[in-house]
């Protein structure tokens, strides 16, 4: 999980629950009564409501990262461009600007070029 210093980096700087170092527990969360969910030693992506209403929007790169990580079907997927894929007219939503085509039409893609270059490849060797 390549984001979890910056979120724990967000959480320390702008979280109203995290408190440091209380009753003797290090990264207090006031919400948990311990140790705030993000400073846990376990890789999984952890979630808290509080911060995920509360401290994530400030940080928008973050906050994508954040959910997609953990599927979160939210307010934040439509932000997504919906383009209708130029192959098979499905509606998506697109990563970003330039994308044309869906994720099954845009693997089809991929597979008819690795297959044309092959055969190029082929031609060249006979
Ligand atoms: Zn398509």
């Amino acid at each position: 999980m390549q984001n979890k210093n910056r979120i724990k980096r967000l959480v320390k700087n702008s979280c109203a629950c995290y408190l440091g170092t209380k009753h003797g527990i290090p990264n207090y969360c006031c919400l948990q009564d311990g140790p705030c969910v993000f400073f846990a030693q376990e890789d999984a992506p952890l979630r808290c409501t509080y911060f995920e209403n509360g401290v994530l929007p400030i940080d928008e790169k973050l906050e994508r990262e954040y959910t997609s990580e953990r599927n979160i079907e939210s307010e934040f997927k439509t932000a997504q461009p919906r383009v209708n894929c130029q192959k098979c007219k499905a509606t998506f939503s697109a990563n970003s600007n330039r994308q044309k085509y869906c994720d099954k039409c845009r693997d089809k893609n991929a597979n008819e070029k690795t297959k044309l270059r092959m055969r190029q490849m082929r031609k060249k060797q006979a």
